[in-house]
């Protein structure tokens, strides 16, 4: 392993920027994330705080989970981060263990389209079979499942949460929203069954999500 501090310097600021966002949404030291460039991966480090390291502690991984630099041992999750990159090539990746998501877990749960915000992700969160933390059956669970629905995040059977996105603050702000729906999916579960919307109704979002926001000449 070399220790090339300026490998990845972008990616691994940007762990350290966002890795404080996992402290309220993921008890402990528990979940990770990371962010892709090209085929070398930045990664938080495993089991240490999220406001506990620095740009040159944060490792940096190969494809194959080989560390390349950063002072630190990466997360246990690497497999997992390094089987949605090479099948699906996001540009960055997060994992929680937050407590809604996680509730659907235990429950063995997928999330359906109770509310328009999930095309943020897909039209539905799919349930990943139960394998450990850490190993490459858990990673082949959640890019079969992923692949199968068609979707940006998945929930790993009594574990928690798995987003994706295009950079580090898309997966970490999509995270926040598969919690919320999840947390709405339990509490309207709780007083009834919830409705759900057709294929045709998410067709519509999907389509008026293509141009929601400012425009470039806005303001
Ligand atoms: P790491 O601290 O190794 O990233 O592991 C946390 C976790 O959530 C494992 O699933
Ligand atoms: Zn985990």
């Amino acid at each position: 392993m070399n220790d090339d501090a300026d490998l990845l310097a972008d990616a691994r600021r940007a762990v350290v920027e966002y890795a404080p966002a996992l402290a309220d949404l993921t008890p402990g030291r528990t979940g990770n994330l990371s962010v892709r460039d090209g085929d070398a991966v930045a990664v938080t480090p495993t089991g240490v705080a999220y406001d506990a390291f620095d740009a040159a502690d944060v490792p940096v991984v190969d494809l194959d989970g080989e560390r390349v630099a950063g002072r630190m041992t990466p997360s246990s999750e690497v497999p997992m981060h390094t089987g949605i990159y090479k099948h699906d090539r996001p540009g960055a990746i997060v994992h929680t263990h937050s407590p809604w998501a996680t509730t659907m877990a235990t429950l063995h749960q997928s999330l359906p389209p109770i509310h328009y915000m999930i095309v943020s992700v897909g039209r539905e969160v799919p349930l990943v079979e139960y394998a450990p933390y850490g190993t490459e059956e858990l990673a082949v669970n959640v890019v079969a499942a992923m692949a199968e629905a068609d979707a940006d995040a998945a929930i790993l059977a009594n574990h928690g949460l798995v987003v994706t996105g295009p950079d580090l603050e898309t997966a970490v702000e999509n995270t926040r929203h598969v919690e919320d729906l999840c947390r709405l999916y339990l509490q309207s579960s709780a007083v009834g069954e919830p409705h759900t919307l057709t294929d045709e109704q998410l067709a519509v979002v999907e389509e008026k999500f293509e141009s929601y926001g400012q425009r470039p000449d806005d303001r």
